[in-house]
């Protein structure tokens, strides 16, 4: 017997409509890419959507299509999302970080039939546009088109100015792809994620849960987090959804132009990777200034080292959630609020607790397993590859690349190792790639990397493995010091001292200019381990 409810399906547009009608004035505002704030409100941004849909029906975009964005976090950009949703076509998020090679293959691959950008990448997309055998327009998301000497590019004002603000939705299945993002892996091509309307919309009330982002209509929302990296973490859909207000940081992600956005729209949420919170607690150390408004901060994409921790908490009194996920979680996967047992803790204890991933979110199952396949238990200490299913979980990738990774069982292995708590709590130890393996047991980089971080005179820390004739891998610490500090070899290893197990002490410190990051602000360690992998210790 089936229940006498209706069905509803489960539309992305669906959220623009509702915070149209019941958070209408509800401000968007943004640090456009020409420079001034722009403000606008959600039922704006719902006209202009209607008018992206019915003028990109007119030349010629069909359901299923998919139509490539390359911009920064804009009121445009947002439009343009609920715009291609709403006539049926798929939103394709292109990087603009990753090198000019890789985005031509994705948007091929892809077949993105149509190219919105911001007016910054216009040389980029010059370079691109010869080569890219599927895209017939180019729309620049400003109010005047760039000049430049490919294709016809028109603005994006131009362009929704043909199209009509009455225009009704597409009514279609839930199931229907409504979303793509490929993901930034560190080896072969890059894979397609193809979000549903249906996981998208099941995605953000999950991630409204209090213990997850628990976003209120009373906040005030800086998603730094990019649109291009998994959907904004969820807030592009989240804060229409709770009318919360949305404040869009445009192309300027350094410390002190997301400081100015943080207390000039009295931010009180807001959410990204950890290196631009450093940068931002560099440039509170530096000037001196406090955060009053802001009250939580969610940061993922990497681990989180103990120091931006303990600053936010202790410094600014600002709670940090620290979360973990991937873009084939759509991306949200585990955040770590504290759960009642942990708040009665100490406050080291609690800093502690915060430095793990966190608690899965309902609608996230979790499993470690062995290199056979066989569960391991959820003890704190077994550690093995991480596996994931859900409904906000991908189930393959676009075109049926990287099947490896799905079992008959709809896991989804997320190349991650990790440990599960009894207490619930998910701890992330590496990269599967990316473990040190010495003597046949495996050392944690992550975990020396957030210690190391905390020393003053160190800006960022990566460990890798570098071969041994003995053990097989040992640890090397690569450390990139902030500005006018000096540290050394013997500095760095006694500050390690009795915070790590003496056998996963590194043999070696190398000071270097930069560390390397990914597109998505990971620290690149395959390029870490071509430069520093032949690297041997002077007494080894
Ligand atoms: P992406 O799909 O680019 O977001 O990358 C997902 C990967 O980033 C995960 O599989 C993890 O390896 C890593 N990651 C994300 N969040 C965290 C975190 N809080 N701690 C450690 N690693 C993380």
């Amino acid at each position: 017997m089936f229940g006498l409810m209706q069905d509803w399906p489960l539309l992305v547009h669906k959220i623009i409509d509702h915070a149209a009608l019941y958070h209408g004035d509800r401000e968007v505002v943004t640090r456009s890419v020409e420079g001034p704030i722009h403000r606008t409100n959600y039922r704006e941004i719902r006209r202009r959507a209607a008018r992206v849909s019915s003028a990109l029906e007119k030349i010629g975009v069909d359901s299923g299509n998919r139509v490539a964005t390359l911009g920064s976090n804009t009121w445009r950009h947002l439009e343009s999302w609920y715009g291609i949703a709403g006539m049926g076509g798929v939103y394709h998020t292109l990087n603009p970080r990753l090198f000019a090679d890789q985005i031509v293959y994705i948007a091929n691959h892809a077949e993105d039939r149509v190219l919105f950008f911001d007016p910054t990448f216009t040389s980029l997309v010059g370079e691109i546009a010869p080569r890219l055998k599927t895209v017939t327009h180019f729309i620049a998301f400003a109010d005047r088109a760039p000049q430049a000497n490919f294709g016809h590019i028109v603005a994006y004002e131009d362009f929704i100015a043909t199209g009509d603000e009455n225009y009704i939705w597409k009514e279609f299945d839930e199931h229907s792809a409504c979303g793509l993002c490929y993901t930034s892996g560190t080896t072969g091509n890059p894979k397609g994620v193809l979000y549903s309307h249906r996981s998208n919309v099941l995605h953000a009330f999950m991630a409204c849960q209090p213990d997850a982002m628990g976003m209120r209509n009373a906040d005030t929302v800086l998603p730094v987090a990019p649109m291009y990296h998994a959907n904004a973490w969820a807030i592009a859909f989240l804060a229409p959804m709770t009318g919360a207000k949305l404040v869009m940081p445009g192309p300027k992600l350094d410390g002190a132009s997301v400081y100015e956005l943080l207390d000039g729209e009295k931010v009180t949420l807001t959410a990204a990777v950890p290196t631009v919170w450093l940068s931002l607690l560099h440039y509170l150390e530096e000037t001196g200034k406090a955060l009053p408004h802001l009250k939580r901060v969610l940061i993922g994409g990497s681990a989180c080292p103990r120091t931006i921790i303990e600053s936010f908490e202790m410094k600014y009194d600002v709670d940090v959630v620290h979360a973990w996920g991937m873009t084939e979680m759509s991306p949200l996967g585990t955040l770590g609020s504290l759960t009642a047992a942990v708040a009665e803790l100490s406050q080291e204890e609690k800093i502690a607790h915060k430095m793990k991933q966190g608690h899965p979110l309902f609608g996230v199952e979790m499993k470690i397993v062995d290199d056979t396949d066989g569960e391991l238990p959820r003890d704190g200490k077994a550690f093995g590859k991480l596996k994931v299913r859900g409904p906000a979980v991908a189930k393959g990738y676009f075109r049926g690349e990287g099947e490896h990774a799905f079992d008959r069982e709809g896991w989804f292995d997320t190349g991650d190792v990790a440990t599960l708590g009894a207490d619930g709590y998910m701890t992330i130890t590496d990269r599967a790639k990316d473990v040190i393996k010495s003597g046949g047991e495996w050392i944690s980089s992550i975990e020396i990397e957030n210690i190391a971080v905390g020393h003053k005179a160190v800006a960022e820390a990566a460990v890798i493995g570098i071969s041994h004739p003995k053990w097989d891998e040992r640890p090397l610490l690569i450390v990139m010091l902030k500005p006018g500090q000096t540290a050394t070899k013997a500095e760095m290893l006694q500050f390690l001292e009795g915070k790590i197990a003496k056998w996963w002490m590194p043999d070696d410190v190398v000071f270097a200019n930069e560390i390397p990051h990914t597109a998505t602000g990971k620290i690149q360690k395959t390029v870490l381990r071509e430069r520093y992998g032949g690297h041997r210790p002077l007494s080894g």
